[in-house]
């Protein structure tokens, strides 16, 4: 009997270092490739959709590359809009020997989807694409280290560097599948000119953008020093947002810093490129064991954190009015273009926390629309730990804007740009 797998495309848009996809080409007679946007997953919080419009875009870029891709290869790329479970229901009844591959999500939602999903169809879920081999981590999940260092000083030393990013010689596609598509046509393209980069979804611009941050311009052999900016495409690598859609494996980063080191330099700068992907890896974790509490107001310390959520002070924050320049800076660009630089997060958050005294989750909903790099991990573990809930030895992360705005905006270039008409 043929036997067919789904594969599932979720946060991993990509046909190297994917082992969903791997799995169903080495064990199916014929492959159906689908994409969902998620209607469930994109339900209303605090007055607000999860996904934005430069996510949005981001994604579709990125989904029309991976079509292409798979195009060449004799495939292609199922889109569709609404609920991915009955979807997914839907496609495997055309089938009698049907398996659904696909990579599991962190969040507390894709995971209780996930378990639905399972007792309907055959599932194999293979993990988000992190640094360090979780099949072979020096401790149980539920041991998982209090903090970042106690982490990195287990993990560091086993990343490895010889796994295979090879992308499946043959992707079989021996009976179609009808489907009414969702349309992905190309969403218009007005990139604001001040925009840290032109952030282009896909696999094609991830590659691209490794090569020039890494190889043709050498800014990794300076990212220690540079990474704390606030203007401009190189200071810090870009790489988020195709990492969150899995345009981009961290495996491959890694490999190609690696090649760098013995190549070119081996410094403090592209040790730290590493170090920062760890926090990726953590925060992954992070959220795999704590689940729901991530989300909820008192974190993953579950404390009786109440903050309020009065309105006026908020919309005041999102719209880059509050009247801080270095605050209203970094919110204008973030609204602009769906990118903030990890300093300009830092402080936006602990203002929004400290300074106005609102419930944090107001704060991580708008960055969940706003963020073209939205991860569920990387954003709620974030921003528990600047709210004292997280992952912090320190009980809070409370900044001095005024301070800070002096030591990485010293000239006010990054407040002129943004706030001046
Ligand atoms: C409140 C808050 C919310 C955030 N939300 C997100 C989010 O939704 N998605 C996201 O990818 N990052 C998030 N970050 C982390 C960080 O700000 C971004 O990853 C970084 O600014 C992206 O720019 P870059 O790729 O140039 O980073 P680089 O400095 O070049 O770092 C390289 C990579 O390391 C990882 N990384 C770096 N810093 C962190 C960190 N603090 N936590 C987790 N991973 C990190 C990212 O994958 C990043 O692409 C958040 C940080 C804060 C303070």
């Amino acid at each position: 009997m043929m036997k067919t797998g789904i594969v599932w495309f979720r946060s991993n848009c990509r046909l190297y270092d994917n082992p969903a996809l791997m799995q169903a080409c080495e064990e199916c007679d014929n492959v159906i490739c689908v994409y969902i946007f998620d209607e469930i997953q994109d339900t209303e919080e605090f007055n607000l959709v999860s996904l934005g419009p430069h996510r949005q875009r981001f994604i579709q870029e990125s989904l029309s590359d991976l079509n292409h891709q798979l195009q060449i290869r004799g495939n292609g790329l199922i889109i569709l809009r609404g609920r991915a479970d009955q979807h997914l229901f839907k496609i495997a009844s055309y089938f009698d020997d049907v398996i659904l591959y696909s990579q599991s999500m962190p969040g507390w939602y894709e995971q209780q989807q996930e378990n639905k999903i399972n007792e309907r169809i055959t599932c194999v879920f293979s993990p988000v694409a992190t640094l360090i081999d979780f099949e072979k981590l020096p401790f149980l999940l539920k041991d998982l280290p209090g903090s970042f260092t106690a982490f990195r000083k287990k993990v560091e030393k086993q990343l490895v560097t010889s796994k295979s990013t090879n992308i499946p010689e043959k992707i079989p596609r021996l009976k179609p599948f009808e489907a009414t598509p969702y349309s992905i046509d190309q969403p218009s393209r007005k990139t604001d000119k001040r925009c840290a980069l032109k952030f282009h979804g896909g696999v094609t611009a991830a590659t691209k953008r490794v090569e020039e941050y890494i190889w043709s311009t050498h800014c990794l052999a300076h990212y220690k020093k540079t990474r704390n900016q606030l203007i401009g495409a190189n200071y810090s690598s870009k790489f988020s947002a195709w990492l969150a859609q899995g345009c981009l494996s961290p495996q491959l980063v890694y490999q190609e810093v690696k090649r760098y080191e013995e190549e070119v330099v081996s410094n403090e700068s592209t040790y730290w490129l590493i170090f920062e992907l760890l926090w990726r890896d953590y925060f992954y974790l992070s959220a795999v064991k704590h689940g729901a509490a991530l989300f909820k107001a008192g974190g993953i310390k579950k404390i009786g954190y109440r903050g309020s959520q009065d309105q006026i002070r908020f919309k005041k924050w999102c719209n880059g009015m509050t009247g801080v320049p270095f605050i209203d800076a970094n919110m204008r660009e973030l609204k602009q273009t769906g990118f903030m630089s990890n300093r300009g997060r830092q402080n936006v958050a602990s203002y929004l926390i400290h300074e106005l005294a609102l419930d944090w989750r107001l704060g991580a909903r708008w960055f969940e629309h706003w963020l073209i790099d939205y991860d569920a991990a990387s954003n709620y573990g974030n921003w528990n730990y600047l709210a004292g809930n997280g992952h912090d030895p320190r009980s809070q992360r409370h900044f001095n804007i005024e301070k800070q705005a002096a030591m990485y905006d010293p000239e006010g270039q990054f407040q002129a740009l943004w706030l001046e008409p």
